[in-house]
């Protein structure tokens, strides 16, 4: 057994995980309104991911591996949003502060970054989208990009643990990606208490690896 890479509460440094070629580390919602305390929705903890996943992100280039983002970007009005009867807060609406990638995340011209919930469904996952009212599920094209790429083994990472990269995880490891979440590099909405344990324990069922 070796030692676990992190500590759960992501405050020691911690060696990155190996990258290869045909690893994807996907960095899920790192934006203003998840991350910064000011933000509409703000995950606690998050402000300090993107110095947490700055060498993670480094180690990934340095192998070849592709490095992938998504970004919540909704419309000002949606069945999303507690204003039109949904569960959230206004977030992350396109074109604002709150819906930009956070400062100091490394984004590169030719990394797949992917948007989603841009025509009002919910967005949960970089890889679907479903619509609240119909519940239609329609793909983004983060797959596409993936195995556009040659991807067979994916790293899952960002906000909120307990949500959308939850969500990326689930949708990853039933795309037949071997799936890894490591623990450190999420935080959690906990919109009830122990939300993130119970979102890492279905994902350990779906056959993610989580590492804690
Ligand atoms: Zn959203």
């Amino acid at each position: 057994m070796s030692e676990p890479a992190t500590d759960p509460t992501g405050t020691a440094p911690h060696p990155p995980l190996p990258y290869d070629a045909t690893t994807a580390l996907v960095v899920v919602d790192l934006q203003n309104d998840f991350a910064d305390p000011a933000g509409g929705l703000h995950v606690a903890g998050g402000e300090r991911l993107a110095e947490l996943l700055a060498p993670e992100v480094r180690a990934a280039r340095d192998a070849g591996a592709v490095v992938a983002f998504t970004q919540d970007w909704h419309p000002p009005r949606t069945p999303h949003f507690v204003t039109d009867g949904g569960p959230w807060p206004v977030h992350c609406v396109a074109g604002t502060w709150g819906a930009e990638l956070v400062p100091g995340l490394d984004v590169r011209d030719g990394d797949p970054l992917v948007r989603k919930g841009t025509d009002g469904e919910d967005g949960y996952s970089g890889f679907s989208v479903r619509d609240p009212v119909t519940d239609d599920v329609a793909r983004t094209r983060l797959q596409r990009e993936l195995d556009e790429r040659g991807v067979v083994r994916v790293v899952v990472t960002g906000l909120a643990g307990d949500v959308c990269v939850a969500a990326t995880a689930l949708d990853a490891v039933r795309l037949g990606y071997a799936t890894v979440v490591p623990a450190a590099l999420t935080r959690f909405v906990e919109a009830e208490p122990g939300d993130g344990d119970r979102a890492l324990l279905l994902l350990r069922e779906a056959g993610v690896d989580v590492l804690t």
